[in-house]
């Protein structure tokens, strides 16, 4: 199986880290060579085709076009059903999800009803999403912590989410974006991991550097929806294995190795 294709987890710590910085002459108007500085990824792995700010813009409004309103895949009401949905999707597909989710929140309507439960009474509600048992730990877990530190509301900031259980960046990034409105990072799932190492946005294939990477060269105020628009893309074209490039509107603009279908040149080196 082709590197990254693997869903990954998401570091719990949610820290950033080390920037290394090593100074080489690199072109102020390239946002992906800055971006390529603050990680340390120069040189030889600072592609000229890395380097064309105009090419991110056309993927940004090719995006836009695409994928216009988009917005979370994850059934929600509220920002405790979305940091549920979200550590439930973790290795699972959204459509599974959002059939369990209905009943579970039928079931349990409250942050308190979740606070109250043992994990091994919520395991049966989400047995089918996969690994049950930690999510039914970290959900729990969530909830008591919610409602023991945070008035049982869910707190809004990035440092206040990351002390909740079972809450790595990737659903911090979610609710906050999604629910409350703020970017403040990127969303760094399976798809967003995948398409972007395709379309040459980063080389890394660690969650948090990743995230990094996008977060130089996406503009702040697009990342929420910018994480969306991956995802969605990667959903119903840009598919893990096989994608289907000959329907994908931004073909022109991708140089992936494992491309199906191609009008332009491949980059060996653009592999998921
Ligand atoms: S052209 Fe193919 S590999 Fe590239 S983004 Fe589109 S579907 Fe994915």
């Amino acid at each position: 199986m082709p590197r990254g294709n693997m869903p990954r987890q998401p570091s719990r710590s949610g820290r950033q880290e080390g920037v290394r910085r090593k100074k080489l002459p690199l072109p102020k108007a390239s946002p992906i060579r800055t971006a390529a500085k603050k990680t340390g990824q120069v040189g030889k792995n600072a592609r000229p085709t890395l380097a064309d700010s105009e090419r991110l813009q056309q993927i940004l409004t090719g995006l836009d076009r695409l994928y216009p309103d988009v917005t979370c895949a994850l059934t929600h009401r509220s920002a405790w059903e979305l940091v549920v949905a979200t550590i439930l999707s973790a290795q699972c597909t959204d459509v599974r999800v959002n059939m369990v989710t209905p009943g579970l929140f039928e079931k349990y309507p409250t942050v308190q009803d979740f606070a109250a439960l043992e994990p091994e009474q919520l395991e049966p509600d989400i047995r089918s999403t996969g690994f049950f048992r930690n999510k039914s730990k970290s959900v729990v877990g969530a909830a008591r912590r919610v409602v023991s530190d945070f008035g049982a509301i869910v707190p809004q900031t990035m440092d206040e989410l990351l002390t909740l259980p079972g809450v790595a960046r990737k659903t911090a990034n979610v609710v906050l974006g999604t629910w409350f409105k703020k970017n403040d990072g990127v969303v760094v799932d399976t798809h967003v991991t995948r398409i972007s190492r395709r379309l040459e946005l980063t080389k890394q294939d660690d969650p948090q550097k990743i995230e990094r990477d996008l977060m130089a060269i996406v503009p702040r105020e697009r990342w929420t929806d910018f994480s969306h628009q991956i995802i969605w893309h990667g959903r119903r074209v840009c598919v893990a294995r096989g994608p289907k490039c000959a329907d994908c509107g931004l073909e022109k603009l991708c140089h992936a190795a494992d491309k199906t279908w191609s009008t332009v040149e491949i980059h060996k080196s653009a592999k998921p």
